[in-house]
């Protein structure tokens, strides 16, 4: 049996090795799948939803055991791991609810014989991919509506971190959702996407990573028609603007960029700074980005962990490196970033301009790169200017100026004075090549779902 071994990034020792799923063992969970689909979507809403209510119980009783893991794989602080946890049980605990809101409607017919009737069924088995950077939260916000919505579910979490999937599918099946209903597969992603849209069975692929995987997902999956939801990558502007509160401002952006070590879909990668303020808005930050205390995620008031690996380390310096031959000034010396394995301090750029790499790529490091700008619509069109349409965020105190900013801002998702806009009961998805179809809220349970029609004739 092939082996996968799970390394922690702090340390580079191995976590844990697990075997690797093979092609067939891959196309019987599938097969397995579409089984259980057979049982699990008879089965009333509130049946299903009591047993995700278990689900969402055991994991709370399981939080400090599942952040544990999720720390030893992925490297992000204990602490911070612990609300990923939180975080990622919240979908499950509105999906659990949602199980049973999920409504159809009749529609006013134009013959008085007729009646009309709309219906919501579940789309089938899923195939779903995830990313490393938040191993629990990233998989529950597609097990939770998929199970909620009546699918049976396959997924492939990130080779870095599958052991907190692999924990929280455990858990769901002492909570009583059949073993077949909810199930993982360990496999590289090209694997797992080859597997996934060449089966006849899979009806529908959901996907967080990168945009360019997520573009071969869809081409992959066009040969059978299937439905797919795509959350992929981000390169969120902050706009601060002249009369925000700057302390909040400062605190909000740190939330926002440096949470995982910078390695979040909607961390900030562009901040402008109105240049009348940019001068005290980066003295704050710089004295509080400092202050941030990196280290061993296990260890007491760590603030910030390691990079997930040696290569996530090069890119990060890479883009810093660029921007210092493009006339930014670092708020400490380069050679001092590097402090041993995967670990890198974080550090503020200043005079940023659009000729930097931070400015066009998603860096997924702890840099604050931040531009100057003069004229508000100005830097609204710049914001604008990418192929990406994730997250973005603003601070103003001015209501005017914020509901212009927020018209004009081309984003799935946007923070005004608040640099953590994201939650289970709210709608997340991003615009033009972050994407499309929304994880949370009432609509993230919709992709799980067809719509069927009955028309009554001759009554
Ligand atoms: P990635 O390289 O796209 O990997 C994500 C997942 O896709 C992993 O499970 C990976 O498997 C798999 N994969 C890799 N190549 C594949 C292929 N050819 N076909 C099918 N699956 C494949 O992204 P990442 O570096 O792990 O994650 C960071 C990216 O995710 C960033 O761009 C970030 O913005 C985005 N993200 C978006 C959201 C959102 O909600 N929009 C949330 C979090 C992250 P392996 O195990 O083989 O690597």
């Amino acid at each position: 049996m092939k082996q996968h071994s799970v390394y922690n990034p702090a340390t580079n020792e191995i976590v844990k090795t697990v075997d690797f799923t093979t092609e067939e063992e891959a196309n019987k969970k599938i097969e397995k799948a579409h089984e259980a689909f057979l049982s699990w979507r008879e089965l009333d809403a509130h049946d299903r939803s009591a047993r995700l209510l278990k689900w969402y119980q055991l994991i709370d009783e399981h939080k400090e055991e599942l952040a544990e893991l999720i720390t030893l794989e992925n490297g992000k602080p204990y602490k911070e791991a612990l609300g990923e946890v939180a975080y990622a049980n919240s979908y499950i605990q509105w999906y659990e609810a949602e199980a049973k809101r999920v409504y159809g409607s009749t529609i006013p017919a134009n013959n008085p014989n007729k009646k009309i009737i709309t219906d919501k069924f579940p789309v089938g088995v899923v195939g779903a991919i995830t990313p490393w950077n938040f191993p629990a939260a990233m998989i529950a916000r597609k097990m939770a509506p998929a199970l909620a919505a009546g699918c049976t579910i396959v997924c492939k979490p990130a080779l870095e971190t599958p052991l907190t999937t692999i924990r929280m599918v455990e858990l769901a099946h002492e909570a009583g959702i059949p073993e077949d209903a909810i199930q993982y597969v360990i496999l590289s992603g090209r694997d797992a996407g080859r597997i996934f849209t060449e089966s006849p069975i899979v009806q529908k692929i959901t996907f967080t990573g990168s945009t360019p995987v997520g573009k071969s997902l869809i081409k992959a999956s066009a040969d059978t028609v299937k439905n797919v939801t795509m959350e992929l990558g981000g390169l969120a502007p902050v706009i601060v603007h002249k009369d925000a509160d700057l302390e909040l401002a400062v605190n909000q952006t740190i939330a926002t960029k440096f949470r995982n070590s910078g390695q979040t879909c909607i961390s900030a990668n562009r901040i402008f700074v109105h240049q009348d303020i940019e001068e005290e808005y980066a003295r704050l930050l710089t004295e509080k980005v400092h202050a941030l205390k990196v280290g061993n995620g296990l260890e007491e008031d760590v603030d910030m962990g390691p990079l997930i690996n040696e290569q996530a380390v090069e890119k990060v310096i890479d883009h810093i490196e660029d921007a210092i031959e493009n006339g930014g000034e670092t708020s400490q010396p380069i050679d001092q970033l590097k402090i041993g394995g995967n670990f890198l301090k974080p550090v503020v750029i200043r005079n940023a301009n659009l000729d930097m790499k931070v400015m066009h790529e998603e860096t997924f490091g702890p840099i604050a790169a931040i531009m100057t700008y003069d004229d508000l619509d100005e830097i609204i069109e710049v914001a604008n200017d990418t192929e990406y349409g994730l997250a973005a965020y603003f601070f103003t105190n001015d209501y005017r100026t914020g509901f212009n900013i927020y018209n004009k801002l081309d984003y799935g998702v946007i923070g005004w004075n608040d640099g953590a806009p994201s939650a289970a009961h709210a709608p997340f998805g991003g615009f033009k090549e972050s994407g499309y179809g929304r994880e949370g809220g009432i609509e993230g349970i919709e992709p799980y779902l067809e719509t069927k029609y009955l028309s009554i004739g001759n009554i």
